[in-house]
C-alpha cells in the first residue's frame, strides 16, 4: 500500500547531481546579457534618445512620446537580436508573485504576411484585462480596466524568449493595484525628505537613494517526494508530519558543506541570475536541514525588489532542472526553522555618502546620528504598521516561534550605537560627537593580519537590527514581496525626516546655530523613542510583558495586525508622504483579509482530505491488523498468558481508536466552522473567524495525525516522512 512512498524515496535517494553547463567565459562576459542596461541602450539607441532616457532615469523626469517611440525601436531590435519573440508588461499584483501577459511582436504587413513591430505606445502603456486581479473593491465589475505603465527606472530584460518590461499597475481611476506604484512613491518621498536633511551637511546633495540588499532563505525538496505530498503541492507547506529524530539539534547543517546536487543547482541559478543582471553573491546552508540562502550585492530598492521577484520565479524553474522543488513558504516544516527574507536597508546620497555609516569628522557623525535616530523614531511611531507590512497567513507560522523574530517590532542597536545614544541623551553639549568608528584589533598571530572588530554585535532575536552601516529588517517573510515592508519603512522615515526638518528650521529661524539645533532635536528624539530600543533576548517571555508595558504593538492575530494600516497615524502618514491614499489603504486591506481567508481555507480543505482519505483509512487498516493478530494469539494461548502478552496491544488499539475518533470529530467541526465563517460578509470578520475557529481545529487534527504516524507500521504509512523529505543526499 505504501509502495508509492517507497518508490519515491528510493528515486530521491538515488538521484545524482545534474551536470551544469558552465559558460567558458568569466561572469564579466555574460553578466547582464539579457538586460537592456545602459551599455545595450547606448549600443541600440540613437545618441539623442540615449541621452534623453538616461536623463529621465537619473533626474526622474518625464519622457516624451517621440523618445519612447525611439526607445521602443531600439529595445525591439535588441530583443529580437537575442531571440525574443514576445513582449510583456511585467508587474506585481497584490497577490503573490508577478504577472505577465505575452504578445508577439507580429502585425499584419498588408500583403498577407507579418512584420515584427513595437511602438512607444505599446512600451509605455497597456491595458491588461484586470478583472481577475484583486482590487479590494476599487474597480466595479463594469469598469474592469487596469493600466500597466512602463517603469523606466528598472531595465527591461529577456526571460524565456520574452521581452519583459517592468511596469506599475493602476486602476482606471489612478489607484495602485500593485506593489511597485507605492514603492516608487515611497522612494521619491524618502529621496525628497532625506535630501532636504542631508543638505544641512552638504548643500550639493541632489538625491538620496534607498538601498535594499535582501537575503533569500529557501528549502529544497526532491521533486519525487514533493509530488507524493499533496499538502506541499497544494499549500507549499507540510500540514502534517512528525518531527524526525534528528533535525537541527546538532546545528551541523549551518554553513556546512553543501551537498553536490544542491551545489549544482546553486551554480546553475547563479549563472542565470548573472545573465539577468541579478548580482547574486553569497550562498550557504542555513540552520535547518535542506534550508539554504542566497544573497546578492545590494542595489537601489526598486531594482533590488524587481530582482528578488525575478529570482523567486527563476529559482523554481532552475530547481526543476535539478529535480528539486523550491519551497519559499515561511514555515514548510513544523519543529525546525522557517525561512525569512532579511531586508538590509540603507540610505545614501548621490555624492556617495552612506547615511547610516559613522564618519571621520564630528559633522559627519552628527549626520550619521541624525539619520539613525530619525529611522529609529519612524520605526517607533509606526511599529504596528511595520509589523502589518510583513504579516501574512504564511509568515504567521514563523514569527514568534522562537527561531525567528517575535511578533513585536523593536530595534537592536548593539553596544557601540547604544553607547553613543546614551552619551547624547546624558550630555548637554554637541561637543561629544567626535566618536571614533572602528578599533583595530591585533590577534597576536603573525599569520593573521590585524582585523577590524565589527561595531555591531549579532542578535538574531531582533526583528530590526542596526548592523554597522544599515538596518536589517529581519521579520520579512521568505515568500513576501519586499516592497510591502520597504514602502512602509521608506514612507515612515520620509515623514519623520520631514517633521524633523520643520523643527530644525524653526530653531534656525530663531537664531539657534545648526549644530545645536540638530543636537537638541536628536536628543529629544532619543528620549522620546526609547521604548523601541531593545538589545535583550526577543524570544523571552519577559520581553513580551515589557513590550506591552512600553506600549509597543503586541497583537498576534494576523487579520487584526492588518488593522494597523487603517490607524489614523498610518492614514495620515501615508497621505502626507503621498505614498498611499485612504481609498488605496482600505482596498488593500480588503485584499489582505481575503487572501488570509483563502490561504487558510485551502489548507483546511487539504488537511481534511489528508485526514479522511489518507490517514484514517490507513489507521483503520492497521488497527484491524492488530485486532486480527490478537484473535490469532488468543487461539494459541491460555487465557492468562494471552492477557499478559497483549496488554500493550490492547492499549495501542485503544489509543489508535482515540486518535481516529478525535480526528473525525474535529474534521467535522472544522468543516462546520468554515461553513459558518463563509457566511460572514465582512472580509475582516471572516478572516478573524478563520483565525479563531478554523486554525485551532487544524492544529488539533494535525497533532493526532502526527501521533498516529508514530504508532502505525512504517510499511503502511502513505506519505513521505520528515526524515525522508529533509535530508538531501
Ligand atoms: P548576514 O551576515 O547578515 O547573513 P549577508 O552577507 O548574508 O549577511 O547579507 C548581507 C546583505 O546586506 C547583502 O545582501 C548585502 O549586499 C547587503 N548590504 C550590505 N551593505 C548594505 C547597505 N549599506 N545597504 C543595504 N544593504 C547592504
Ligand atoms: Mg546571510
Amino acid at each position: 500500500m505504501s509502495d508509492l512512498r517507497f518508490k519515491v524515496v528510493e528515486e530521491a535517494f538515488d538521484r545524482k547531481a545534474v551536470h551544469v553547463d558552465i559558460p567558458n567565459e568569466r561572469p564579466e562576459a555574460y553578466y547582464g546579457k539579457y538586460v537592456f542596461n545602459r551599455q545595450k541602450m547606448f549600443e541600440y539607441l540613437p545618441k539623442q534618445t540615449y541621452d534623453a532616457l538616461v536623463n529621465a532615469i537619473d533626474n526622474k523626469e518625464p519622457l516624451s512620446r517621440e523618445i519612447a517611440d525611439s526607445v521602443a525601436q531600439g529595445m525591439k531590435k535588441w530583443a529580437i537580436d537575442n531571440g525574443a519573440r514576445h513582449y510583456t508588461h511585467w508587474f506585481h499584483p497584490l497577490t503573490d508573485g508577478t504577472a505577465e501577459k505575452h504578445d508577439a511582436f507580429i502585425d499584419h504587413d498588408g500583403k498577407g504576411g507579418v512584420v515584427e513591430t513595437f511602438t512607444g505606445k505599446l512600451l509605455v502603456q497597456q491595458e491588461p484585462d484586470a478583472s481577475s486581479f484583486p482590487n479590494g473593491g476599487i474597480r466595479n465589475t463594469f469598469e474592469a480596466r487596469g493600466y500597466s505603465a512602463w517603469d523606466i527606472s528598472s531595465p527591461a530584460f529577456i526571460l524565456d524568449k520574452t521581452l519583459c518590461i517592468p511596469t506599475i499597475f493602476i486602476s482606471y481611476t489612478g489607484e495602485s493595484l500593485d506593489y511597485k506604484t507605492p514603492l516608487l512613491r515611497s522612494i521619491n518621498a524618502v529621496d525628497k525628505a532625506a535630501t532636504a536633511v542631508a543638505r544641512y551637511f552638504d548643500p550639493t546633495v541632489k538625491h538620496v537613494n534607498s538601498f535594499l540588499g535582501w537575503e533569500q532563505e529557501y528549502f529544497l525538496v526532491d521533486e519525487a517526494l514533493y509530488s507524493a505530498r499533496p499538502d506541499l503541492v497544494m499549500t507549499g507547506r507540510t500540514l502534517m508530519g512528525h518531527e524526525s529524530a534528528k533535525n537541527q539539534q546538532l546545528e551541523d547543517h549551518y554553513f556546512g558543506a553543501i551537498p553536490s546536487r544542491v551545489e549544482a543547482f546553486m551554480l546553475d541559478l547563479e549563472i542565470e541570475c548573472h545573465k539577468l543582471g541579478i548580482p547574486a553573491k553569497t550562498r550557504h546552508n542555513e540552520v535547518a536541514p535542506n534550508q539554504f540562502e542566497l544573497a546578492p550585492i545590494y542595489e537601489e530598492t526598486n531594482l533590488a525588489n524587481d530582482h528578488n521577484l525575478l529570482l523567486m520565479s527563476i529559482m523554481s524553474e532552475v530547481a526543476r532542472r535539478h529535480n528539486f522543488r523550491v519551497l519559499l513558504h515561511e514555515k514548510p516544516f513544523a519543529g525546525i526553522n522557517g525561512s525569512g527574507k532579511h531586508n538590509n536597508w540603507s540610505l545614501g546620497t548621490d555624492t556617495g555618502v552612506a547615511l547610516f555609516s559613522p564618519g571621520k569628522t564630528p559633522m559627519q557623525n552628527l549626520q550619521f546620528i541624525t539619520f539613525v535616530v530619525n529611522a529609529m523614531a519612524a520605526v517607533y511611531r509606526h511599529n504596528g504598521l511595520l509589523k502589518a507590512s510583513i504579516s501574512s497567513a504564511t509568515n504567521a507560522h514563523r514569527l514568534g516561534a522562537n527561531e525567528a523574530p517575535p511578533a513585536i517590532i523593536s530595534i537592536f542597536t548593539g553596544t557601540y550605537l547604544a553607547n553613543i545614544l546614551n552619551k547624547i541623551e546624558k550630555s548637554d553639549s554637541a561637543d561629544i560627537l567626535d566618536f571614533s568608528t572602528k578599533e583595530g584589533m591585533s590577534l597576536g598571530l603573525s599569520q593573521i593580519p590585524e582585523i577590524l572588530v565589527d561595531n555591531t554585535d549579532r542578535n538574531r532575536t531582533s526583528p530590526f537590527a542596526f548592523t554597522g552601516n544599515r538596518f536589517e529588517f529581519r521579520a520579512v517573510g521568505s515568500s513576501a514581496n519586499c516592497a510591502s515592508a520597504m514602502l512602509a519603512l521608506n514612507a515612515a522615515v520620509a515623514d519623520e525626516l520631514n517633521s524633523f526638518k520643520a523643527k530644525i528650521d524653526a530653531r534656525l529661524a530663531k537664531g539657534e546655530d545648526l549644530t545645536n539645533a540638530l543636537f537638541n532635536e536628536i536628543r529629544a528624539l532619543i528620549i522620546e523613542t526609547k521604548p523601541i530600543h531593545f538589545d535583550g533576548n526577543g524570544y523571552s517571555d519577559e520581553w513580551r510583558q515589557e513590550a506591552e508595558a512600553r506600549g509597543l504593538d503586541c497583537e498576534t492575530c494576523v487579520p487584526k495586525i492588518f488593522d494597523a494600516y487603517l490607524l489614523n497615524s498610518s492614514i495620515e502618514m501615508f497621505k502626507r508622504t503621498g505614498v498611499l491614499s485612504e481609498v488605496e489603504l482600505e482596498a488593500r486591506n480588503e485584499v489582505k483579509w481575503e487572501m488570509y481567508t483563502k490561504k487558510i481555507q485551502i489548507e483546511a480543505r487539504v488537511l481534511g482530505d489528508l485526514a479522511m482519505n489518507h490517514i484514517v483509512p490507513v489507521a483503520t487498516r492497521y488497527q484491524s491488523f492488530l485486532v486480527d493478530n490478537l484473535v490469532k494469539i488468543k487461539s494459541l494461548f491460555p487465557e492468562e498468558k494471552f492477557a499478559q502478552f497483549v496488554e500493550q496491544d490492547l492499549g495501542n488499539i485503544e489509543k489508535i481508536a482515540g486518535h481516529m475518533s478525535t480526528i473525525k470529530r474535529e474534521v467535522e467541526n472544522m468543516v462546520e466552522e468554515r461553513r459558518l465563517a463563509n457566511q460572514i460578509e465582512s472580509e475582516r470578520e471572516k478572516a478573524i473567524a478563520y483565525h479563531d475557529n478554523v486554525v485551532p481545529r487544524m492544529e488539533t487534527i494535525r497533532y493526532h495525525m502526527d501521533k498516529l504516524e508514530l504508532m502505525i507500521d512504517n510499511e503502511m504509512w502513505p506519505l513521505p516522512k520528515y526524515r525522508e523529505l529533509l535530508f538531501i543526499r
